[in-house]
């Protein structure tokens, strides 16, 4: 059976990979996908599969294998997706290849002070717990006021920033390795970043 073509959008926490994600998604008509929107819209309409899906930690002691169902159920009907999220690790990746086929990455990258003050001003919905992208009401629910998000303390961001330089950091040197296209961007310059995004379109383009 064909595999299902991925672009992968990567990189710390905050960097801002749903932004680029929905732009990409916008221009090519890919499928988005991100396994923290995911995570957080099944803790509200199916609370015994998210718990099922977040026992243990993403990669120990074993990948989940609920969260690979998740993706591949986010995939049908689509002839090629983009995700956020999934895989950011190795181990991740070794299942993710069984059905999928990674055509390239975009891994982005901000500075040190952008990523705090963008972490600490971030907001989601009261009611679907969907995070804010823009503005200042959900885009489910009209009139409802994003309120800050409790749940991200200065820890919470260390402990994902831990992560990316532990598993995502070195995952992305792997896929580097395997010859697969990784472009690095940051959005310091927006001329280069434009050009980059325009790049990632021309690597899932081919699979729609
Ligand atoms: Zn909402």
């Amino acid at each position: 059976m064909k595999k299902h073509p991925v672009l992968l959008v990567l990189g710390n926490t905050c960097v801002g990979k749903s932004s680029i994600g929905l732009a990409i998604q916008a221009q090519t008509g890919a499928n988005y996908v991100s396994l923290g929107d995911k995570k957080r819209e099944l803790k509200v309409t199916d609370y015994a599969r998210y718990l099922k899906m977040t026992q243990g930690n993403s990669c120990k002691p074993f990948i989940p294998e609920e969260v690979h169902r998740l993706m591949l159920e986010s995939t049908s009907n689509f002839p090629a997706s983009i995700f956020s999220g999934y895989p950011i690790c190795i181990e991740e990746y070794k299942a993710f290849v069984k059905n999928f086929e990674c055509v390239g990455g975009l891994h982005l990258v901000v500075d040190q002070d952008v990523l705090e003050q963008r972490f600490n001003s971030r907001v989601v919905c009261p009611i679907c717990h969907t995070p804010g992208e823009t503005g200042d009401y959900c885009t489910k629910h009209k009139n409802t006021l994003l309120i800050p998000r409790n749940d991200l303390t200065a820890q919470v961001l260390r402990e994902r920033q831990r992560l990316y330089r532990t598993r995502i950091a070195p995952f992305i040197t792997f896929l580097e390795s395997t010859g697969i296209t990784i472009i690095k961007t940051s959005n310091k310059n927006k001329v280069e970043h434009q050009h980059n995004v325009k790049t990632a379109v021309k690597l899932i383009n081919p699979h729609i």
